[in-house]
């Protein structure tokens, strides 16, 4: 008997839900000082010490030098694109979030859809060059569940046809390359602090830029294009985060290290129980990088006897809530799915992969009992 089925036989009872990820909280007496400062001060927003100080603290944790913070990734991306004064069509992945491409829409964008590589999930470099048409402004790729895409033909690519790069780095909080964080590369980097990220503020966000006249006319645009009490130079944005997110993400900060540690060890508990379970295929993290170990995708593959749907709805019978994240892909949503790049014949990888995927619950608090349980669903439906 395997070990999942022999702690199995101990727990048939514990059908507690188990959702693909739970939010970290710090203990709540330790964000309460923090309160008191604000209520003491009446400091709510608008750029306040706490804003300031969670700005630096974040662009020091992260290695980036110029970080503005958001009241949400879509915003931010949203703004990003404001920022580089990005028109016409944006090259992007239909493998993603649906805010990736609904972020090009809110600024009059046409979203130019290209498939993915089947191994790492994101935008494919190969296949981008051939997208391009004289109304090609940028590309915008997602490093999907925080695995790097290809950042330096990305930016071959980028410089050889004079297009902007904006990352939507939504997935890939303290991810770093040889080189240092993931962040760096490309014109923007734009991060997701929404509760089910790995790193959270409850809802938050921010774009990581390279020098600091960038970052100053991204602050004046998320502050309605306020340069001063008197003078409005773009027709900005609110996006500012307040002092509560602020004040809470500088205490997350304190427990991060420590959340990322534990994802580690839930990803290497499931690859190795997963090994030996025919049809079930782990998705392999990108060699050479610090992973955040932010999702854990699985690949149902034909040898397993059940399809994904089946699979999932399986779970959701034993009160285990895995996502079938990126499916449906943003390409067959009704808005996107007249663009001739949104064609299924056009995006066979993403498809595919789509119709195969099922992100497993990886959460710090998700504990050994919990996976196992997990585990022998899976290992169960296969006997
Ligand atoms: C979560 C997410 C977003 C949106 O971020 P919010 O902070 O929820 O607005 C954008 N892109 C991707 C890939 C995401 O996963």
């Amino acid at each position: 008997m395997s070990k999942s089925s022999a702690v199995f036989a101990i727990n048939t009872k514990d059908m507690r839900p188990i959702y693909v990820t739970q939010p970290h909280l710090p203990p709540l007496d330790e964000f309460v000082p923090y309160l008191e400062k604000i209520w003491n001060s009446r400091v709510l927003t608008n750029g306040g010490p706490f804003h300031q100080r969670f700005e630096k603290a974040l662009g020091e944790y992260l290695g980036v030098d110029h970080v503005a913070l958001f009241s949400n990734g879509t915003l931010a991306l949203v703004t990003a694109l404001q920022a580089l004064r990005i028109t016409g069509e944006v090259i992007t992945t239909p493998y993603s979030f649906v805010a990736t491409a609904h972020s090009l829409l809110w600024n009059g964008i046409k979203p130019v859809f290209v498939d993915i590589d089947p191994r790492t999930f994101n935008l494919d470099p190969g296949q981008v060059e051939a997208a391009i048409t004289p109304q090609t402004t940028a590309i915008m790729p997602v490093h999907c569940y925080g695995n790097p895409c290809d950042v330096e033909a990305m930016q071959r690519i980028a410089d050889n046809y004079n297009l902007k790069l904006i990352y939507d780095s939504a997935h890939a909080f303290g991810v770093r390359d040889a080189g240092g964080s993931i962040l760096r590369h490309g014109d923007l980097s734009v991060l997701s602090f929404h509760a089910t990220k790995v790193f959270n503020t409850f809802e938050g966000g921010a774009i990581v830029c390279p020098d600091a006249k960038t970052k100053q006319r991204i602050d004046h645009l998320k502050n309605f294009g306020f340069i001063d009490e008197v003078t409005v130079v773009a027709p900005g944005i609110n996006g500012k985060m307040s002092e509560l997110n602020a004040a809470f993400g500088i205490l997350q900060l304190d427990y991060i290290d420590q959340a990322l540690e534990r994802r580690k060890e839930i990803a290497s508990m499931y690859r190795e129980m997963l090994a030996s379970v025919k049809g079930i295929r782990c998705a392999e993290g990108a060699r050479d990088s610090v992973a955040n170990y932010s999702y854990f995708p699985i690949l149902v593959e034909d040898a397993y006897p059940l399809k994904r749907d089946e699979l999932y709805y399986e779970l959701r019978e034993c009160n285990v809530y895995a996502r079938r994240y990126f499916y449906p892909l943003i390409s067959d949503f009704p808005m996107y799915r007249g663009l001739p790049s949104s064609q299924p014949d056009r995006l066979p990888v993403a498809h595919d992969i789509a119709s195969r995927i099922l992100c497993l619950p990886i959460y710090p608090g998700l504990d050994a009992d919990q996976i196992y349980r997990i585990v022998d669903i899976i290992e169960g439906a296969s006997r």
